[in-house]
């Protein structure tokens, strides 16, 4: 994600009803955010929201929480909700290495992770959503026959995703390294803005379901 400092982002996040501000006071406590019991779905890395705005435009019977960390780029995810909202869509401003520390054992159902950063270097192995540092974090959360998907262009942070598995202790439900000409996979596929910029130049995506 290419970050401008959009001066006033963060005055218009602080104050949006959109972004819930207090995310580690509601662990434990997120069906009352929505008011229902519907399952609760989160994006990490969620960028300026195109896919989880579209997700739950789509399933209005799932909660949906999208997490990004710079305000810059979660403002138009917040803008696309003050012109068009959706009950079912929350977000929150927040780096995720802190999760853990926001979604209680069980609470949440399936986690999305889309074109995540690469962190080429080794040395950043752990910043990767994929690494076994991060999968380790969503086993404290993820239901236990809860499922996280992940998509990606980038060739060698995928199979570096899939080598985390094992060690993490997670499996591999369904893999393929060319999304969009694989027929089962790509049924009710919803885009994501780097998933249509890089699919138009020809890269193909691949993609895992993963689970414990
Ligand atoms: N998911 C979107 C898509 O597919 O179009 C955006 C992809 S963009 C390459 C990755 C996004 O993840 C960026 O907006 C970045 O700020 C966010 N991100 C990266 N690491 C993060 C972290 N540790 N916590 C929260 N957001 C993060």
């Amino acid at each position: 994600m290419r970050l401008k400092n959009v001066p006033g982002s963060r005055e218009v996040i602080a104050e949006s009803e959109f972004v819930i501000h207090d995310e580690q006071k509601q662990k434990g406590k997120w069906k009352n955010i929505f008011g229902n019991e519907n399952e609760i779905h989160i994006e990490i890395g969620m960028g300026k929201g195109k896919f989880i705005y579209e997700m739950a435009r789509r399933n209005p019977g799932i909660n949906y929480i999208g997490i990004e960390k710079y305000s810059s780029v979660l403002l138009r995810a917040v803008q696309k909700m003050q012109q068009e909202p959706l009950p079912n869509l929350k977000f929150i401003r927040m780096d995720a290495e802190e999760i853990a520390e926001v979604f209680a054992e069980n609470e949440v159902d399936k986690i999305y992770l889309n074109f995540s950063d690469p962190w080429p270097k080794d040395r950043h192995a752990k910043r990767r959503l994929p690494s076994k540092e991060f999968l380790a974090r969503y086993n404290q959360f993820l239901k236990k026959d809860g499922f996280l998907e992940f998509k990606t262009d980038n060739r060698g942070l995928f199979d570096f995703a899939v080598e985390q598995l094992p060690e993490a202790g997670w499996k591999a439900k369904a893999v393929t390294y060319d999304l969009h000409h694989n027929e089962e996979m790509v049924a009710g596929n919803v885009m994501t803005e780097y998933e249509e910029k890089f699919s138009s130049m020809g890269n193909p995506i691949c993609k895992y379901i993963i689970y414990r």
